[in-house]
């Protein structure tokens, strides 16, 4: 009997795992990222260790990266008022340039084919996929479409978020910095944003920031917005003060939109960000890309062992899934983010959290999810 064929659109996280998982099943898989591996993406870079166990399932053992073990997270307001927690579960200080590099040699390892080229169209005709990227036509059961926060695909499939402009941009660097501890994550808070730091296996410290158009359009370039506004924050200023940067200019994205998304658009099933965005500072979306490439991998195989179902059930099962795994630490991210990014309401939540410390691990709970087992 023929395979049954999956073609998967991105290379990041979501893809590189479903792609993976999909062939330890026996399936056959395709899948496209623009493009070539290794490359720096826009990201904090703290990866939360709920998805070990399932990673363990896959054969991929993270820690022959040697990412540094994170257990402790500090946050500054506005002023440089400091607190400090532990994290409970932790987790790994992991550059996406090595992360996804390793993730592709893996799917290359288990059987994956790897096309490097852009997706330009997906269609859905007479119950198969045709997938086109240079011209060329390629032909599949599923498709799950892992091509990230904003793609040309949600252009082409006119999917509703797309129509909104963003306020948001997001910018990252690597620093030279000997004094940032290895087990730390900081968030630092700026006038129009957030800023996180952590030490990542390249020894380097990951300085990534989500900023406000509005707080940054009269600057002209990041360098003059970081001196203007970051540094206004002390902890910030402390460390770019010391500091060193490793890149010749910082990475950035714009439009980074955290609208509700679409899980199904045209029967392709959306995994990690094209599924959804959580707000960067809950330091989960890595993780969230990861255990949904999950969730959809184990709805497929479904439709594959048991005949009773048809592609309406599978589509029903991952769309219960994701909703029931993913939509209330969607909702407590939209909430943080609204305290943070409020001067008044971050300063007063930080006393708070002064007087009664045992709420952080609570805060920080409800935007994480438990352990992933297979
Ligand atoms: C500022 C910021 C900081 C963050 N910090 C953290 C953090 O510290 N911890 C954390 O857990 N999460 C963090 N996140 C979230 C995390 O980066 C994402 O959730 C994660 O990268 C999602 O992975 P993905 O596989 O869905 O998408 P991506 O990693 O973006 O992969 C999508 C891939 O699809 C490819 N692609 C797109 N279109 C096409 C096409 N048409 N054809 C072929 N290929 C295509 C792209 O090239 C890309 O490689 C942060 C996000 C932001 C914005």
């Amino acid at each position: 009997m023929k395979k049954p064929r999956i073609i998967i659109i991105g290379g990041g996280l979501a893809g590189l795992t479903a792609a993976i998982d999909l062939c330890k099943r026996g399936i056959e898989v395709i899948l496209f990222e623009k493009e070539e591996y290794p490359h720096h993406k826009v990201c904090g870079e703290y990866l939360s260790t709920e998805v070990l166990p399932y990673y363990d399932s896959l054969g991929i053992d993270l820690h022959e990266l040697n990412p540094y073990k994170i257990n402790q997270l500090e946050y500054s307001s506005n002023s440089g008022k400091v607190i400090h927690c532990d994290l409970k579960m932790g987790g790994l200080g992991i550059s996406r340039f090595n992360l996804d590099h390793f993730l592709f040699r893996s799917a290359i390892k288990a059987g994956c084919t790897i096309i490097n080229q852009q997706v330009t169209e997906v269609n859905f005709e007479k119950e198969k996929f045709k997938v086109i990227a240079k011209e060329q036509k390629f032909y599949s059961d599923f498709v799950l479409g892992a091509f990230g926060k904003r793609s040309n695909l949600d252009k082409k499939l006119e999917r509703n978020f797309i129509k909104n402009q963003s306020g948001w941009l997001a910018i990252k660097a690597h620093y030279k910095d000997a004094d940032h501890p290895g087990n730390l994550v900081s968030l630092h808070n700026f006038n129009g944003g957030y800023c996180g730091l952590s030490r990542t296996e390249m020894n380097t410290v990951n300085v990534c920031y989500l900023a406000t158009y509005s707080s940054f359009k009269k600057y002209k370039n990041t360098e003059a917005y970081k001196k203007a506004v970051l540094m206004k924050n002390p902890r910030l200023n402390e460390f770019f003060e010391r500091s060193e940067p490793v890149f010749q200019k910082d990475l950035s994205i714009a439009q980074v939109n955290f609208d509700k998304k679409s899980l199904i658009e045209n029967h392709v099933l959306m995994i990690g960000d094209a599924a959804g965005l959580i707000h960067p500072l809950c330091g989960n979306g890595m993780a969230m890309a990861i255990h949904s490439a999950k969730l959809a991998v184990e709805s497929l195989v479904n439709f594959y062992t048991r005949k009773e179902l048809n592609r309406q059930n599978v589509e029903n099962i991952y769309r219960e899934k994701w909703q029931n795994n993913f939509n209330n630490r969607i909702r407590s991210g939209r909430v943080l983010q609204k305290i943070l990014l409020n001067n008044t309401l971050s300063e007063l939540s930080q006393n708070l959290i002064g007087k009664f410390p045992g709420i952080m691990p609570h805060i920080i709970k409800s935007t994480h999810g438990k352990p992933i087992y297979a």
